[in-house]
C-alpha cells in the first residue's frame, strides 16, 4: 500500500522515497515502466481527476513520469526509464498541472454543492479534460439559470472560504449533509465551508480564492439531463481573452458596439439570402438565354443533338440548374461540366423525347475517363479527374459512334 502524501497536504510537491518495484507496462497507451515508491505525491488517475506527471530521479539518473495509475492500493508511476529496485528515489511534481487541476476539482465541487442547493439537481458525471471539463446533471438547467449560477459560484470563490478534508467516523458522518452517498466505509469528505460536503479522493485548492474564476462556457440538453461545461483559473481567462478578442474582430470589421454585433449579423445574413435569391433567379434567366443559343448550335449526337459544355465559372448546383434549362429543349441532349478544385463536377441531361439512354451515358462517362456519379433519365450528375475538353468530347460522341 503507497502512502499517498497528497491526500492530507495537496501542497506537497516533491518527495524522498524508496523504490519499491519497476517492470516493463503499458497503461492507458502509454508504453514504459511502472515504478511503484514506497510513498508518493503524484495523484492516481480517479475520481473524474486525470493523473499527476513529474519526475522521478535516483542519483544521476532522471526518468519522467508520464501517467500515474493505482492498482490494488499500491500507485504506479509510469516512467519513460527504468530505476534500480531498493534505490532511494527524489520524486519531483509538475506542480503548474496539479495545481490546475485543483482550482477545476475544487471549483466543480462548489458548482455541484450550488446546483444542488439552488436546483435540487444531482452531479451524476464529472469529466476534467485538457481543453474543457463537464459536469452532468440529471435535470435541466437553462441558459439563464446558468449565468445567475455562475455569479453564485464565484461570489463563493471571492468569498475565499476553507477547504478542508476530513475522515469522519460513522457517527459524525450521519450528521454531514454528504451531496454525494458514500461508496467506501473509509470516507474521505472533502468540505468546502457553507457550501458543500462530498466523499472524494481529489486533491484540492485550501481556500476558494485560489480558483480565481469559475467560468460556465456552454449548457447543452444531454441524455435527458444538462452537460454543463466550466473552466477555472487561467484556462478561464484565457479563454475569455480569446472570446473577447473575437467579438472585438468582428465589431471592427462591422464597424459596430459588441452588443450590436449580432443584429449586424442577423442583418447581413438576411441580405446575403435576399441577394443570393435575386442572383438565382437572374441566372435561371442567363442559362436560359444561353440553353437557347446552344440548343441552336447542337452537333449530331445518334438521331438526336448534343450540346457540351465545359465553363469553370459554374458551381456543381449552377450545372444542375442549366442542365434543366436545357432539357426543355427538343432533341437535345447536354452534357456539362465544371472544375472543382481538383475534379471536374459534370451534369448529364436530356430531354424527354429524346432517344438518349441517359444512365448508360453517365456508365460509359464513369467506364471511360474513371468518373463517378448517379441519377435517372433526366438528370445524372458526377464528379471526374481532370482532363481536355477534347476528350470529354471524344468520350461522349464514342457513346453513339
Ligand atoms: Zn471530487
Amino acid at each position: 500500500m503507497t502512502k499517498k502524501l497528497f491526500d492530507l497536504d495537496s501542497y506537497i510537491t516533491c518527495c524522498d522515497a524508496q523504490v519499491l518495484s519497476c517492470q516493463p507496462a503499458k497503461k492507458n497507451g502509454i508504453s514504459g515502466f511502472a515504478v511503484e515508491l514506497d510513498q508518493t505525491c503524484f495523484f492516481p488517475e480517479g475520481g473524474g481527476q486525470p493523473a499527476d506527471t513529474g519526475s522521478i530521479r535516483v542519483g544521476d539518473t532522471s526518468v519522467q513520469v508520464l501517467y500515474t495509475y493505482e492498482q490494488d492500493e499500491r500507485i504506479f508511476h509510469l516512467c519513460d526509464g527504468e530505476l534500480a529496485v531498493g534505490a532511494a528515489a527524489h520524486a519531483v511534481l509538475n506542480f503548474e498541472g496539479r495545481f490546475a487541476n485543483m482550482q477545476i476539482h475544487s471549483g466543480e465541487h462548489i458548482l455541484s454543492g450550488t446546483i444542488l442547493r439552488v436546483f435540487g439537481l444531482h452531479n451524476v458525471g464529472f469529466h476534467m479534460g485538457h481543453e474543457i471539463n463537464t459536469i452532468d446533471l440529471d435535470g435541466e438547467i437553462s441558459p439563464e439559470q446558468a449565468h445567475q449560477l455562475e455569479a453564485q459560484v464565484n461570489d463563493i470563490i471571492c468569498q475565499n472560504r476553507p477547504v478542508f478534508v476530513s475522515y469522519p467516523n460513522p457517527q459524525e458522518l450521519a450528521q454531514i449533509p454528504l451531496r454525494k452517498k458514500p461508496e467506501v466505509d473509509h470516507l474521505r469528505v472533502v468540505v468546502i465551508e457553507d457550501c458543500d460536503w462530498c466523499g472524494c479522493c481529489g486533491t484540492h485548492v485550501a481556500r476558494t480564492g485560489e480558483i480565481g474564476f469559475l467560468r460556465i462556457t456552454d449548457v447543452q440538453r444531454y441524455k435527458g439531463g444538462t452537460r454543463m461545461s466550466f473552466l477555472c483559473g487561467r484556462a478561464a481567462v484565457e479563454d475569455a481573452f480569446v472570446r473577447c478578442q473575437s467579438l472585438k474582430q468582428i465589431c471592427a470589421s462591422l464597424s459596430c458596439k459588441p452588443q450590436e454585433a449580432l443584429a449586424n449579423v442577423e442583418k447581413l445574413k438576411a441580405e446575403l439570402s435576399e441577394k443570393k435569391q435575386a442572383l438565382a433567379a437572374k441566372n435561371k434567366q442567363l442559362f436560359s438565354l444561353m440553353a437557347e443559343q446552344l440548343a441552336a448550335q447542337a452537333e449530331p449526337f445518334g438521331s438526336d443533338r448534343l450540346v457540351l459544355l465545359r465553363d469553370d465559372s459554374l458551381s456543381a448546383d449552377e450545372l444542375k440548374v442549366f442542365a434543366a434549362q436545357l432539357s426543355h429543349h427538343p432533341g437535345i441532349v447536354g452534357a456539362l461540366f465544371t472544375r472543382q478544385g481538383d475534379t471536374l463536377s459534370y451534369a448529364l441531361c436530356r430531354c424527354a423525347d429524346t432517344a438518349c439512354d441517359l444512365r448508360a451515358l453517365n456508365q460509359h462517362l464513369g467506364k471511360t475517363l474513371s468518373g463517378k456519379g448517379g441519377g435517372n433519365q433526366e438528370l445524372c450528375c458526377g464528379r471526374l479527374p481532370i482532363c481536355e475538353e477534347a476528350e470529354l468530347r471524344s468520350c461522349i460522341l464514342s457513346f453513339v459512334g
